[in-house]
């Protein structure tokens, strides 16, 4: 099966030389392992991290070795209790056509509840961070009003609509396009929204939002970050999710310039990990699908055909090629 190497260390932007598509045998499954063959391959800006040699809280992928990520697929041979050829399940293998791994390390996923790329966005890794970002990290409360940045991304995208649903007096997004902003006032159902590209942040924000916000969901940082605070409520709250305007910096950004606001507004700015919230699982996964089941929160997708595509796709959503989450069908 072929697999994806990281070939170099980018400086700034990742150029398709930095990486690799190579065949390698597929390994049979030892004691307590499967074999998987992806259906669906996960690219997360996280990963523009992991291509840097830095410490962090996932460990940076190793120059000419297979790089790893979030993947869905179908088991096709197991040596492991519980795990049967066609099972569909969810493991951290991906950038490959075919995982041998612990089972332990693989969910079992209902691909009859869900399409089975759900598992990489909505009902997975980003829907749990929106969820738990909004909700328990910001502490969202009904009638807060609430902007999100990345808001037509996997994870912004489902910030808005979940503060929607839950009450929030309004939502205002922003994004990269005046297609991205149509799509967030006409199928997400946010109250207002704008392109970040059209013009100065705060401006536009401070239009969107005339009588302030009460939390503000940061994937962006740098100038979103700052007009945020500035246009945030007395005790306001800020979930620090993402940076992704400055993940291909290399050098420090420039601002928050008044991020000192903060004490007068007794604002509260927390950064948060996934991770983390693992327990709040059962519950997102029960009220996200119901949600999906009722048609009252939509979730896009952006789906590159084809394992050799991997690279661009990755590089595409960086560049904001996506709307909701970007997937690479194998
Ligand atoms: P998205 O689906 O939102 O894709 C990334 C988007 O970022 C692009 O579509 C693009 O949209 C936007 N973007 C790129 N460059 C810029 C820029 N300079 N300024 C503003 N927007 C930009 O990705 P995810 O939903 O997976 O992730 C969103 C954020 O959440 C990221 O920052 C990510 O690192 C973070 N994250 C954090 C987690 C955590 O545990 N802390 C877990 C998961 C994600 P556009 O066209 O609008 O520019």
């Amino acid at each position: 099966g072929r697999e994806w190497h990281l070939a170099a260390r980018p400086q700034g932007w990742p150029v398709p030389a930095d990486f690799a598509l190579v065949e390698a045998p597929v390994r049979q499954p030892g004691p307590g392992e499967i074999t998987v063959r992806n259906a669906y391959l996960s690219v997360d800006p996280y990963m523009r991290g992991r291509m840097n040699d830095v410490k962090s809280y996932v460990p940076p992928y190793a120059l000419g070795a297979p790089m790893d990520g979030g993947a869905v697929g179908y088991v096709v041979a197991s040596a492991a209790e519980g795990f049967a050829v066609g099972d569909a399940v969810l493991h951290g293998l991906g950038w490959r056509e075919y995982a041998t791994l612990d089972a332990a390390h693989a969910v079992k996923v209902d691909p009859e509840l869900a399409p089975l790329s759900a598992y990489l966005g909505v009902l997975g890794m980003p829907g749990l961070t929106a969820y738990a970002g909004l909700l328990e990290v910001a502490s969202f409360k009904e009638g807060d009003t609430v902007f999100v940045s990345g808001a037509a991304g996997a994870v912004g995208s489902l910030v808005g609509q979940i503060a929607r649903l839950k009450g929030a007096k309004r939502v205002v997004g922003s994004a990269g396009s005046a297609e991205k902003v149509a799509t967030l006032v006409e199928e997400y159902g946010f109250d207002a929204a704008f392109d970040y590209k059209a013009g100065p942040v705060a401006e536009q924000l401070a239009a969107a939002a005339p009588e302030g916000i009460d939390v503000y969901f940061d994937n962006v940082g740098g100038e979103h970050l700052e007009a945020a605070i500035g246009a945030l409520n007395v005790h306001g709250r800020v979930t620090l999710c993402g940076a992704i305007a400055q993940y291909n910096d290399t050098s420090a950004p420039a601002g928050p310039r008044n991020l000192a606001l903060a004490i007068g507004k007794r604002l509260r700015l927390q950064g948060m990990i996934v991770g983390d919230h693992a327990a709040l699982r059962g519950q997102f996964a029960a009220e996200v699908g119901g949600w999906l089941r009722s048609g009252e929160l939509r979730s896009d997708e952006t789906v590159v055909e084809g394992v050799e595509n991997a690279a661009d796709a990755f590089i595409g959503m960086l560049r904001g090629a996506n709307t909701g989450k970007m997937v690479v069908a194998v």
